[in-house]
Formats: structure tokens, C-alpha cells, sequence
């Protein structure tokens, strides 16, 4: 296996399918499926979902509402999207714990890292709600945060594109796609992976991230066991 201990980072928007708002079923037992298949293979499986389905912070301000309490309300949309997640890997028979950034403790249990750990050892899918528990930041800072606590081997950005391009390929047909790239090629092209925040954290920590189509069925677990699936940043 090429990654055994993954951090998957699903956005919030596509729980929404071919919806407007809220979360579709469907996208739902789908990522539970691809979840099971990478748990099957042996790995352990952190998750991070966002909220952009429900809430955003910066909606919050567009309305005229504070910022730091639109924050917030998004950290608290990925609570609801992780549980939705957490009740469909459980329909797939997968064990999972809910850890949250605020403490919500009639539905998740606080984040303690040393107890992530031992989930993950354990075989337990770990999902990590409300982000990094801290306004002005985002879930793909959550994401790569968590994955550096947990020492994970890679942080996996499911998207409905496959992979990093020279230019967004679903706006100019003659964008080609990158095998692998440099996270220092990336800041020199001003390619769009990650926000900074995030993306500088990996950088640093030097822990891969492989953009990838999370809605081909298969590629969870093709990724994990080594083939070449999307666009992997590494030093
Ligand atoms: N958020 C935050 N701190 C965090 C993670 C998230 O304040 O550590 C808030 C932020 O307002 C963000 C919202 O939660 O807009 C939803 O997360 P995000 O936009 O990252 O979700 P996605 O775009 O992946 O659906």
C-alpha cells in the first residue's frame, strides 16, 4: 500500500449533487462507498468535510453579519455535514468517531489528538468536524492541519476535477493536466490548489497533497494503493 494512513478532505459544496443547498443522498452513500473501500484495503481514514453547502463565513459579511460569527456558523455547517457522513459510513458498517474543533459533546467528542491516534490504530474512521475550531481559517486548513497532527502520509483532495492544470479546465479547453508537480512550481504559477494558509502548512511540513476526482468510483482505492490517480504536490 502507498498511503496507509490517509486525510481525505471532501468540500461541503459537493454534498449538495445536483442540488442547490443541503445534502444529497446520493453524494452521501456514494463517499461512504469509496470510504469503505479504502478501510477494506487497511488504511486508516481521517476525513474532513466542508460546509460550503450550507454556510459560509464570508456570506455572512456579505449580508452585513460579523464575520467572526458567520465563521462560526460554518464551522458548525462541517458539524452537520460530518454527522451525515458519520450515519452513512455506519450504514456501510464502518466504525467512526466524530471529533469536533468546539465542543459539542452530546454529538461529537472534542478533539484530543492522542485519542484521534489510537481511532485510527484502532480501524476507526475519524472525522474531524468544525474545522480547525478557529474563525478566519477554512476546512482545507483544517485538513492539513489534522493530517500533519495525526501524521498522516498525504492529504487526499477529493474535487470533481481530476487533478492540477495550467489553467482551470473547466473554463479553457487547453489547459493540460500535471502528473506531479512542486509545491514551489505551484506558488510560481499561481496555481489554485489550496488557500495559502493550507497549502503553505503542507509545504512546510513537507506532506504530499494529491488533488483527484473523488466521483470516479475506484480511485480512493487506487490512489491508496499506489497508481497514478490525479496530481500529486510534493518537494
Ligand atoms: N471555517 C472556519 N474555520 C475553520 C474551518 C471553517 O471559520 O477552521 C468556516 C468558514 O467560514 C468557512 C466555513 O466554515 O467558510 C465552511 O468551510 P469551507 O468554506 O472550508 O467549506 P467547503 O468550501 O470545503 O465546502
Amino acid at each position: 500500500m502507498r498511503f496507509k494512513r490517509i486525510l481525505l478532505k471532501l468540500s461541503g459544496e459537493s454534498l449538495m449533487g445536483e442540488q442547490q443547498y443541503g445534502i444529497d443522498t446520493n453524494m452521501l452513500v456514494q463517499y461512504a462507498e469509496e470510504i469503505k473501500s479504502a478501510v477494506d484495503l487497511g488504511a486508516e481514514v481521517a476525513v474532513v468535510i466542508g460546509g460550503g453547502n450550507i454556510f459560509r463565513g464570508v456570506q455572512a459579511e456579505a449580508v452585513g453579519l460579523d464575520r467572526v460569527q458567520g465563521d462560526y456558523m460554518g464551522m458548525l455547517a462541517t458539524v452537520i455535514n460530518s454527522m451525515a457522513l458519520q450515519s452513512a459510513l455506519e450504514k456501510v458498517g464502518i466504525f467512526t468517531r466524530l471529533l469536533s474543533g468546539i465542543n459539542i459533546q452530546q454529538v461529537c467528542e472534542p478533539y484530543i489528538r492522542r485519542r484521534a491516534m489510537r481511532h485510527l490504530e484502532k480501524g476507526r474512521v475519524v472525522i474531524f468536524g468544525a474545522g480547525t475550531g478557529n474563525p478566519y481559517f477554512t476546512t482545507d486548513s483544517a485538513a492539513s492541519l489534522r493530517a500533519i497532527e495525526i501524521e498522516a502520509d498525504v492529504v487526499l483532495k477529493g474535487t470533481r476535477v481530476d487533478g492540477i492544470y495550467t489553467a482551470d479546465p473547466e473554463k479553457d479547453a487547453s489547459a493540460v493536466r500535471y502528473e506531479d508537480i512542486t509545491f514551489e512550481e505551484v506558488f510560481e504559477k499561481g496555481l489554485n490548489v489550496m488557500d495559502m494558509t493550507a497549502f503553505t502548512l503542507c509545504k512546510e511540513n513537507n506532506l504530499p497533497i494529491v488533488v483527484f476526482d473523488i466521483n470516479k468510483k475506484g480511485n480512493l482505492a487506487r490512489l491508496i494503493q499506489g497508481e497514478r490517480v490525479g496530481t500529486l504536490v510534493s518537494m
